[in-house]
């Protein structure tokens, strides 16, 4: 298909269906950062909400610079890969620190930026500094897939090569920002992933895919890794009205986030089993159990957490050693605290 004509109609496309979101009525490098960030591994429907609390609790890069951790996790609460809100708040620290708040205006500049990819740089640079460089994201490997009809798997280097170069090649002259708007969002709304609407496309009757019905065949992307199977079994303490949290450990997923007493296992285990360790005989021996939950699984990228909560109440003042101190938290304080959203989710249940 001719580049320029390729450009020219999704450009027109654009003019005529793209969704008005907020970000893209700013030139403003922070609002446009915030935005594909929150936007990494998340709908739009399912970010918005989240651009516009994190927009009003911190409006400036100095604002989130000098927020506390725990809150930004707090705002950050049931969006997951919780690595980006961090790397977002050191991001914000160094560009108040190291650039006066100033953000970096170029592509190979915001690539030096924690949490910013090839894909991340090319959209600041492009949005808000109009730089010619073509964004790569799943949207846009979908579209030049289909429409040239390339079968190169996308997940591979290889293709990350072919698709990179095809990119650049087609990017306009002119309107670069607004083209790399249109392509993903061309993506986003037109050629979906599952039900691409061919029949009222302006790109149909040049688009590879639609001629030889290869739809639903582009883009190849072959899967890679296992998903790793973990049991998780929550121990709840409560004591009058409070419940003991603790901070997830530096070297697993939820670095940062509160959740309750935990015994991981390698396959699901009763409480029996779990009463030959010394900490749980400990807290059994001090405890009632209340009651037990159903097992809950929740699912991420590359694991899958099956889970399971027995509720144990301490009698007032008892501490068990073996257990370490554990700290309790008044229902006020557990709200405020980041949870991951498995937590968040079982504590908002009617019967906790
Ligand atoms: S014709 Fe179908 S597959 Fe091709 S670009 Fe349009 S919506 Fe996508």
């Amino acid at each position: 298909m001719d580049k320029q004509l390729f450009s020219q109609q999704l450009i027109g496309w654009y003019q005529r269906h793209h969704r008005d979101l907020p970000w893209r009525r700013t030139k403003n490098p922070y609002c446009i950062w915030l935005s594909e960030i929150i936007l990494q591994q998340t709908r739009v429907k399912q970010g918005l909400p989240y651009y516009l609390r994190f927009v009003e609790a911190f409006p400036t890069v100095q604002s989130l610079a000098n927020a506390e951790e725990r809150d930004v996790l707090r705002l950050w609460q049931g969006l997951g890969y919780y690595s980006r809100a961090r790397n977002l708040h050191q991001t914000a620290k160094l560009v108040a620190n190291e650039h006066r708040g100033v953000f970096p205006g170029r592509y190979a500049e915001l690539l030096m930026l924690k949490g910013v990819g090839t894909y991340t740089a090319a959209a600041i640079a492009s949005f808000a500094f109009n730089e010619k460089t073509a964004v790569l994201d799943g949207n846009v490997f979908r579209v030049l897939a289909r429409v040239f009809g390339v079968e190169t798997d996308i997940a591979s280097n290889e293709g990350k090569q072919v698709f990179s170069r095809l990119a650049t090649d087609l990017l306009p002259d002119a309107l670069t920002d607004v083209y790399n708007q249109a392509i993903m969002e061309f993506g986003a709304v037109q050629c979906t992933p599952a039900t691409p609407d061919c029949l009222f496309c302006p790109l149909n009757r040049d688009c590879q895919a639609n001629l030889t019905g290869r739809q639903h065949r582009l883009p190849v992307k072959k899967k890679k890794g296992n998903v790793r199977e973990r049991y998780f079994h929550y121990l709840v303490l409560r004591q009058g009205d409070a419940v003991h949290l603790k901070e997830r450990p530096e070297k697993d997923i939820w670095r940062g986030l509160y959740d309750f007493y935990l015994k991981e296992a390698p396959a699901m285990r009763t409480l029996d089993d779990l009463a030959g360790e010394e900490d749980v005989k400990e807290l059994l021996a001090a405890a009632v159990v209340e009651k037990e939950s159903a097992v809950f699984t929740h699912v991420l990228t590359h694991q899958r957490i099956r889970a399971k909560f027995w509720h144990l109440r301490l009698p007032p003042g008892a501490s068990p050693a073996v257990a370490g101190p554990l700290r309790f938290y008044s229902p006020q304080e557990i709200n405020a605290l980041p949870k991951p959203i498995l937590i968040a989710n079982y504590l908002n249940r009617p019967f906790f």
